[in-house]
């Protein structure tokens, strides 16, 4: 086995799956009517096609998965595909991005499949702010579904905040009361532009880096960053059970430690969230004695893969919304 490496030397043990496109939330920065579906677009992997895939990475060095989507609870067999993803050889973190709307019906039998870390998305501590965001007023069962993760004692409970300026932009007090005595880390995301919601990002972006000159004179330490780290930087404070973490793609040296790859539902290799183009590999998914032509597809895709983003020149690519690409 030789692990990926890009040109530029960064390694990727981390691949972010989607598993659908579809979402059942209305979050107004992602998806603000609701899923529509695209006429004419294949459906999504299939279990075996999965399977497949997820040999080929870990071929290639992958041991951190995250299953991801639209919203990846929408697909009815979600479980039989962590159950999948826990039996590769080599996967040893089988996550799950979620916005949470099924996690109390769902959790127990998604962590028996192998699910060992989860992140929920959680924009605002506020019910009504929650609901203005996302169109459905369902705060208080996510919570607790967070809740209940926590004491099903699943190692790994992150919550993701996309910062919205004069929407949700003013809670750090509620959310460091919220640090206090629960054991999650928590990630404020930097709203990113995508193909659609440019006049929204003019409204409401605002820079995450600004929360940490904050955070740091408040006693929050920095925290080294580990190899399949995803994207944070994150913080702690010996007072609070809760960690902080901030995602700010548009800081200096975010690509830098890039050390992740993306495939959407339908089997498109994106080398970085924001690039121009995808790579079909559902034609080596077919049958099980492709696993060479597809390790070795994906190795020779990877010298293409770009130094950085070019999120700074308002270039977002080809993804309309973060829900087409999981984000
Ligand atoms: N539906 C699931 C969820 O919301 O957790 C998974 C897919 S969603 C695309 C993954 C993450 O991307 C969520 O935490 C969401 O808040 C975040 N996201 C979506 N659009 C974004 C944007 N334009 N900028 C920053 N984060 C975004
Ligand atoms: Fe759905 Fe997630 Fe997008 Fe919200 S952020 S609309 S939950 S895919």
């Amino acid at each position: 086995m030789t692990p990926l490496a890009d040109r530029y030397g960064r390694r990727f043990p981390y691949v972010r799956l989607s598993i659908i496109p579809a979402c059942n939330f209305r979050c107004s920065y992602c998806l603000p009517n609701g899923y529509q579906a695209e006429p004419g677009v294949a459906g999504p992997l299939s279990l075996a096609e999965i399977a497949r895939l997820l040999r080929g990475f870990a071929e290639l060095g992958m041991h951190k998965l995250r299953i991801t989507g639209g919203e990846p609870s929408v697909r009815r067999d979600l479980t039989e595909v962590l159950r999948t993803a826990a039996a590769v050889p080599g996967v040893t973190k089988v996550a799950m991005t979620t916005n949470g709307s099924l996690l109390t019906r769902r959790l127990g039998e998604w962590m028996d499949a192998g699910l060992n870390a989860i992140n929920v998305s959680i924009d605002s501590l506020d019910a009504a702010t929650f609901a203005r965001i996302t169109g459905h007023d369902r705060l208080d069962d996510i919570l607790h579904g967070v809740d209940m993760a926590l004491a099903a004692g699943m190692p790994a409970v992150k919550l993701n905040a996309v910062l919205l300026r004069d929407v949700n932009d003013h809670e750090l007090p509620r959310w460091l009361d919220y640090l206090r005595d629960h054991a999650v880390g928590l990630r404020f995301i930097e709203l990113m532009q995508t193909g659609d919601n440019l006049a929204f990002f003019r409204d409401h972006h605002v820079r995450a880096e600004l929360l940490e000159t904050g955070l740091r004179e408040a006693g929050w330490q920095a925290l080294p960053r580990a190899a399949d780290a995803g994207p944070a930087r994150e913080y702690r404070h010996p007072d609070y059970a809760g960690r902080i973490g901030i995602i700010a793609p548009y800081s200096r040296d975010f690509c830098a430690g890039c050390n992740r790859l993306r495939v959407t539902a339908t089997g498109d290799l994106r080398l970085c969230l924001f690039g121009e183009f995808g790579i079909p590999l559902r034609h080596f998914l077919q049958r099980d004695d492709q696993l060479d032509e597809l390790v070795r597809a994906i190795g020779g895709q990877i010298g293409r893969k770009e130094q950085g983003h070019f999120l700074h020149q308002g270039r977002t690519g080809i993804t309309p919304h973060l829900a087409s690409t999981g984000g």
